[in-house]
């Protein structure tokens, strides 16, 4: 049985999330290495991610030092670099004094105020390690986390780890506080509470149609 489906996201109609969508212009640029098992997780918020951002390119792939994409990446953005990986070394994303008048740090730190490029690492926890650790050009540069706090509204995929956020909160925390503009991504991780609730909506349908088969 053939089924439509539609030209822009590539899934069923029924399924179609383009209406989450939210076109943000994003300064920095968003690169999303992303493991091969992900590309057909339907959960997957990296195709909401990618239709969101103006600037954001998807990689598929496990290891990326053999190709040219990554390497023309790191060489044409050096230090204005960096990899969204809680690493030992990673730099702490803070709150501006503006977003979280309780502080004194006022503007971003040295060492992140010039970033214009960030990579994410989408899979499963265990799969980004993986990925981390398959690309040693990926732990010269610098790495961020972001604040802890930050609370997922991500309820479709359970994580074990406490914290852990989908790949598309992480990317839009991270932008906002970089950018320093929170109200900019918050359309989309408001549109991203709805994105949940479809999906979970349409994977109980399914269900009980299943159910009744
Ligand atoms: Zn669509």
């Amino acid at each position: 049985m053939s089924r439509i489906l539609c030209q822009q996201c590539h899934r069923p109609e029924k399924a179609c999330i383009c209406a989450f969508a939210i076109k943000t212009d994003n300064h920095i640029h968003v690169v999303v290495l992303q493991h091969p098992t992900e590309v057909k997780q339907s959960k997957g918020t990296v195709a909401l991610l990618q239709q969101s951002l103006v600037n954001c390119e998807v990689i598929v792939g496990e290891s990326f030092d053999d190709t040219d994409n990554l390497s023309a990446l790191l060489s044409h953005y050096g230090d204005q670099i960096a990899l969204l990986y809680p690493s030992e070394n990673a730099i702490e994303l803070e709150f501006s004094s503006k977003q979280r008048p309780d502080t004194h740090t006022g503007e971003l730190s040295i060492e992140t105020n010039n970033i214009k490029c960030i990579v994410i690492l989408d899979g499963t926890w265990k799969k980004s390690y993986r990925m981390f650790m398959l690309n040693p050009s990926l732990h010269d540069i610098k790495h961020l986390v972001l604040p802890s706090g930050i609370e997922s509204l991500y309820h479709i995929r359970k994580t074990k780890k406490d914290g852990a956020l989908s790949s598309l909160e992480a990317c839009c925390h991270a932008l906002a506080l970089l950018e320093n503009n929170r109200g900019k991504y918050q359309l989309l991780l408001n549109n991203f509470v709805k994105f949940n609730q479809f999906q979970q909506s349409f994977n109980q349908r399914n269900n009980n149609f299943i159910n009744t088969l």
